[in-house]
């Protein structure tokens, strides 16, 4: 944990106008946003925001020069953890003071003096469509993705800009109150300020105070050429903040691809019809195929080709992650003729004439 006023830029003595200063500028220059390139923007944000939370709360900046940096039981600095339990220990209540520092989870159970526990963020789940052609070819997708975030108008402080946020005057900040009955003297949230010890003068105008607004994120996600349909892609670390230092979530891009007009996908392998001449079945042939990626391709067919038989063309598939592509399956479909000419129907008549011998459905009766 860095020190606080390095994170700002600051001297020690620098006065609130300064401070709010140095954060407008850094906050700016790192609010995500800005930097929508930069995965590391917005931990640098979160930093600046969380340092200019503290130092522009006078009771909170008195308790971090007192206790933070100087007077923390480690010699690398601050250690909140180590902070947390020394100002427990002394029966002083910081659960609010540097809640924010740990992703804005703030967890209060009853006086336990465990450590808040770190916990990943939530996995999300968006959907893209491709077609056909774009699933073969690979593509760039942009998705938009809603999420809460630290509100960008006042940098998650919910105090409008300008402003600042102040220990709640009812509870002197700890966010609870005294309550006698009886022999027991126990202890409820502060109505004033709810719990969280602290109270906003001037709500911040975009999140109505509460620090926190949905905003949509736009990534841009590399789709695979070859991705099948129903395929999941894992984009880490764009999912939801973990909380207390966990880590993120992650995103899911689950992936569906239309159907072609021409081409059906099994597996890696595409599967095409393409309909022969009766004398080119008998006789063979060579005929031209179109692949998925719209190029020609020439096919030998054997002579004596039955309707329905499957030619293998090798690498003509979908591209494959690992291994072999897949091939191109091309289905023969028989024309069988029709509208005969005279000259047809005894040329037919003759050819039938010289087969005539086998009758092909004998195997039926036996
Ligand atoms: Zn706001
Ligand atoms: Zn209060």
């Amino acid at each position: 944990m860095r020190d606080l006023y390095d994170v700002l830029g600051v001297a020690r003595a620098a006065s609130q106008n300064e401070l709010k200063q140095a954060y407008r500028k850094l906050a700016r220059a790192h609010h995500p946003d800005t930097n929508p390139d930069d995965p590391k923007a917005e931990e640098r944000f979160k930093e600046i925001s969380a340092a200019y939370d503290t130092l522009s709360d006078v009771e909170k900046r008195k308790a971090y020069d007192q206790f933070g940096a100087s007077g923390g039981t480690s010699a690398q600095g601050f250690d909140p953890n180590d902070f947390r339990d020394f100002a427990q220990e002394r029966g002083f209540d910081i659960s609010d003071l540097f809640g924010d520092l740990f992703g804005g989870g703030r967890r209060r159970t009853g006086g336990s003096r465990g450590r808040p526990r770190t916990r990943r963020g939530v996995d999300l789940e968006t959907r893209v469509t491709l077609s056909f052609d774009d699933a073969l070819r690979g593509a760039r997708v942009t998705v938009p993705v809603a999420k809460d975030g630290p509100c960008g108008d006042c940098a998650g402080t919910g105090a409008a800009p300008g402003t600042s946020r102040s220990a709640c005057p009812d509870c002197g900040g700890s966010g609870e109150r005294q309550v006698n009955q009886g022999f027991f003297a126990t202890s409820e949230p502060c109505r004033r300020c709810r719990g969280k010890g602290i109270v906003i003068e001037t709500p911040c105008a975009a999140c109505a105070g509460a620090g926190q607004a949905r905003r949509t994120k736009r990534y841009t996600v590399k789709i695979p050429a070859g991705i099948s349909d129903g395929a999941r892609i894992r984009v880490r670390g764009k999912g939801l903040d973990g909380e207390h230092g966990g880590a993120a979530g992650d995103l899911w891009v689950v992936v569906q691809v239309l159907p072609s007009e021409r081409f059906v996908r099994r597996g890696l392998d595409i599967i095409v019809d393409v309909p022969i001449t009766f004398p080119e079945a008998a006789l063979g042939a060579e005929i031209d195929v179109p692949t998925p990626l719209g190029e020609r391709v020439r096919v030998k067919v054997p002579a004596g080709s039955a309707d329905g038989k499957l030619l293998r063309i090798r690498g003509r598939g979908a591209p494959a992650q690992s291994g072999d592509d897949g091939a191109l399956l091309v289905r023969l479909k028989l024309l069988v003729p029709q509208g005969l000419s005279t000259q047809q129907t005894e040329a037919l008549e003759r050819f039938a004439a010289l087969d005539g011998a086998s009758d092909p459905r004998a195997e039926l009766f036996g």
